[in-house]
C-alpha cells in the first residue's frame, strides 16, 4: 500500500455486455426474457440512431471506469458508434455488430455484407484500443450457412467471435430438435468452436459439451446476475468446467438485464451462486474468482495492456482489514475504486471522471428521445400507458 492508502491491482475485464443498453436500464423490468425482448426491447431498439448508441455507450464506459473495468466485450447495433465511444472514453474493447439472418440462408449474403462493412467501420472508428470482432447473435437467430462463413472468416482474419450460447433450456431443446446435437457440438460442427470464441452464458452446458469446449480452447463467459434476474432457471456448471480446464470469464451482460455494470458486485454473485448451488463453499475461492473477473483465466480475455490497472482504497472500510483478494471479491463494490488507468492514461482519479456530467445529460436526452426515460417516481406522459 502506498502512503495515500492506495493499492494497485489489475483492472477488471467485462467479458460480455451490450454497453449502450444503459439507455434501457430500469425500463420494463421484472418480465420473462422473451416478453421483455419482443414486447419492449426490440420495438425500442428499432428506433435507435447512432448517436443514441454513442451516448449510451459513453454512459456505460463512465460506469465501468468508475467500477474498475478497463476492457469489455461488446455486441450491439451501430458498432462504429460503440467503437467511437470507447475511443473517446479512453477504454479498451472488443466490439462486434450483432449478426442475425433469422436462420434463413437466403439472407446470409446480406449478413456477410453487414459483417464486412462493420469490421471496417469499427476498425476505422476505434483506433488501437478497439478490436473488431464477429458477433453472431445466437445459434437460433443465425443460419447454418452464415455460422460456417463466420467460422471461416474468423480463422482467415484471426478475428475473435462472440456468441450467446445455451442461455435457456428451450434453446438447447430447439437445437437438438433442429440439428440432432446440443449447442456446443453444433457450433463445433459449423467450425465456430475455437480459441478465438467467447461463449456468453453456457448455463445449460453438459459434461460432453464442456469436454469439447476444453479441447477446442473456447472461453465461456458467465453472466450470473443477468441470468438470475431473468430467471433462466439454471447456473453455469463452473465446477465441471474448472475440472476440465475450460477458460472462464465473467460478464455483466447489458444494463437492460442486469441492471448494473459493476463487475465487482457481480464477482461476489458469481462466487456465491456457485457455492450455494454446489452446496460446497470450497467450490470457488476468492483468488480464482478474482482471476476470472480480471480476465486471467482465459488467454482470449487476458488484457495484456501493461499500463492498464486500477487503484483501490486500501483504507476504505471494506478493504482495511483481512486478505486483499477476499476483500475485493466478498466485501468490495465499485465504490472502493479510486483510480482507473488505461494505456497509462488516468480515466478516473479520486473517484472523479472528467466530463461525466455531459455524458449523463446527453444519455438522458437520447433516452427521452427514444421515449424510455422515466425516472422512478416521475410520471412521463406516453410511457407505460
Ligand atoms: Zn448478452
Amino acid at each position: 500500500m502506498s502512503d495515500d492508502g492506495l493499492i494497485r491491482v489489475p483492472g477488471l475485464v467485462n467479458g460480455h455486455t451490450h454497453a449502450a443498453m444503459t439507455l434501457f436500464r430500469g425500463y420494463a423490468d421484472d418480465l420473462p426474457l422473451m416478453e421483455w425482448l419482443e414486447r419492449h426491447i426490440w420495438p425500442a431498439e428499432a428506433r435507435l440512431e447512432p448517436d443514441d448508441v454513442y451516448w449510451g455507450t459513453r454512459l456505460a464506459c463512465a460506469e465501468m471506469i468508475r467500477n474498475g473495468v478497463v476492457c469489455f466485450w461488446d455486441m450491439y447495433w451501430y458498432p462504429e458508434a460503440v467503437a467511437r465511444a470507447v475511443r473517446d472514453a479512453g477504454m479498451r474493447a472488443v466490439v462486434g455488430a450483432p449478426l442475425i439472418d433469422g436462420g434463413e440462408s437466403s439472407r446470409s449474403k446480406q449478413l456477410r455484407e453487414t459483417a464486412i462493412h462493420s469490421l471496417d467501420a469499427i476498425a476505422a472508428a476505434g483506433g488501437d484500443a478497439v478490436r473488431p470482432a464477429l458477433a453472431p447473435h445466437a445459434i437460433y437467430t443465425v443460419s447454418d450457412e452464415s455460422l460456417r462463413w463466420i467460422g471461416e472468416t474468423s480463422a482467415e482474419r484471426e478475428l475473435p467471435i462472440q456468441i450467446h450460447l445455451s442461455e435457456t433450456e428451450e434453446e438447447v431443446a430447439s437445437c437438438v430438435e433442429a440439428h440432432g446435437v446440443r449447442p456446443a457440438a453444433y457450433l463445433d460442427r459449423v467450425g465456430m468452436l475455437g480459441r478465438r470464441t467467447v461463449l456468453a452464458h453456457g448455463v445449460w452446458l453438459d459434461a460432453a459439451e464442456l469436454d469439447l469446449i476444453a479441447e477446442r480452447g473456447a472461453t465461456v463467459v458467465t453472466n450470473p446476475v443477468a441470468n438470475m434476474k431473468l430467471a433462466v432457471g439454471g447456473v453455469f456448471p463452473y465446477p465441471a468446467a474448472r475440472e476440465r480446464g475450460v477458460a472462464v470469464g465473467l460478464g455483466t451482460d447489458g444494463a437492460g438485464s442486469n441492471n448494473s455494470l459493476d463487475l465487482l458486485s457481480d464477482v461476489k454473485a458469481f462466487a456465491l451462486v456457485q457455492k450455494h448451488v454446489a452446496g460446497d463453499p470450497a467450490v470457488v475461492n476468492a483468488h480464482e474468482a478474482w482471476e476470472i473477473a480480471t480476465g486471467r483465466r482465459s488467454d482470449l480475455l487476458a488484457n495484456d495492456g501493461a499500463d492498464d490497472y486500477i487503484e483501490v482504497r486500501g483504507d476504505s472500510p471494506e478493504l482495511s482489514l483481512g486478505e486483499l483478494e477476499a476483500g475485493l471479491v466478498y466485501a468490495a463494490s465499485g465504490s472502493v475504486v479510486d483510480a482507473t488507468v488505461v494505456g497509462g492514461r488516468t480515466l478516473m482519479r479520486d473517484g472523479v471522471i472528467d466530463g461525466v456530467d455531459e455524458v449523463v445529460a446527453r444519455a438522458r436526452e437520447r433516452a427521452r428521445r427514444l421515449g424510455i426515460d422515466s425516472p422512478v417516481g416521475v410520471e412521463v406522459p406516453g410511457v407505460g400507458s
